[in-house]
C-alpha cells in the first residue's frame, strides 16, 4: 500500500511508455489505458488515485471521459490532469470546466509532469505524496513502512498499517466505518462493518503500548479521527 495508482491515458504509444517509465522511476504504480473506453473500464476495474487524460482519443475523447467520471458519485473527486495539444486558451478554459485538475500543454516535459502530479496529489490529499508523515508525536514512513511514537518503534500488522496511514493523512476528519472499509479494503471487497472496529482496536492498543495516550478518538454512532494534539 502506500503506493500513489496512476492511470495514464493516451493513444500515442510512444508518449505513454516514456510517461510510464519516467512515473515508474518516481515510485508511482502506472498503468496505461490507449482510448477512452478502456479507460472507463480500467478506472472502474483498478480504481487509481490520479489519471493523466489525453485530449484527444479514440472513440470516447478525453474530455467525455473527463465529463463521465465527474457525474458518477465513485470518480467524482478523482484527480485528473488533462494533456493536450492544443494551446488556446478556449481549449484550457473548456477542459477545466469539465472537470480536470489541472492542464498540461503538448510538448512539456516530465519533470514538469512530475511536478504537476504531486501538486494536485498533494492539494486533494495532503500528505498523499510524501513519504514521511507526521501528526503529534506519531510518525509514519511509508517507504520503510515504520512507525514511530515519539522515539520508541511501534509494530502494526497490515492492516492496522493501512488504516493509520488513511487516518493520518486527514488528522482530526471523522471517517465513517463504511468510509474506512472502502479506503483501506477496497470498496470491492466484502467485509463486515464490525471488521474495522477489530483493527482500530488492534492500532489503539499498538500505538498506546507506552502508555503515551490513545490519539484515536471514537465518534459515537459516525466513526473514528485521528487527533493531531493527543
Ligand atoms: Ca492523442
Amino acid at each position: 500500500m502506500a503506493e500513489t495508482r496512476i492511470l495514464i491515458v493516451e493513444d500515442e504509444e510512444a508518449l505513454a511508455t516514456l510517461l510510464e517509465y519516467n512515473l515508474g522511476k518516481e515510485s508511482f504504480e502506472v498503468g496505461i489505458a490507449s482510448d477512452g473506453e478502456e479507460a472507463m473500464l480500467k478506472i472502474d476495474e483498478e480504481a487509481p488515485d490520479l489519471v493523466i487524460l489525453d485530449w484527444m482519443l479514440p472513440k470516447v475523447s478525453g474530455i467525455e471521459v473527463c465529463r463521465r467520471l465527474r457525474t458518477k458519485p465513485e470518480t467524482r473527486n478523482l484527480p485528473i490532469i488533462m494533456l493536450t495539444a492544443r494551446s488556446e486558451e478556449a481549449d484550457r478554459i473548456r477542459g477545466l470546466e469539465t472537470g480536470a485538475d489541472d492542464y498540461l500543454t503538448k510538448p512539456f516535459s516530465t519533470n514538469e509532469l512530475i511536478a504537476r502530479v504531486r501538486a494536485v496529489l498533494r492539494r486533494i490529499r495532503p500528505g498523499l505524496a510524501e513519504d514521511k508523515v507526521s501528526v503529534g508525536d506519531l510518525i509514519v514512513d511509508r517507504v520503510s513502512h515504520r512507525v514511530l511514537r515519539g522515539d520508541k518503534e511501534i509494530h502494526l500488522g497490515p492492516t492496522e498499517f493501512r488504516l493509520l496511514d488513511h487516518l493520518i493523512q486527514h488528522p482530526g476528519r471523522v471517517f465513517s466505518r463504511e468510509q474506512l472499509l472502502n479506503a483501506v479494503w477496497g470498496s470491492d471487497v466484502f467485509v463486515e462493518v464490525r471488521t474495522v472496529d477489530v483493527h482500530i482496536g488492534r492500532l489503539r492498543k499498538a500505538l498506546n503500548k507506552h502508555k503515551q495516550g490513545d490519539p484515536i478518538r471514537t465518534v459515537r454512532s459516525a466513526g473514528y479521527a485521528l487527533e493531531a494534539g493527543r
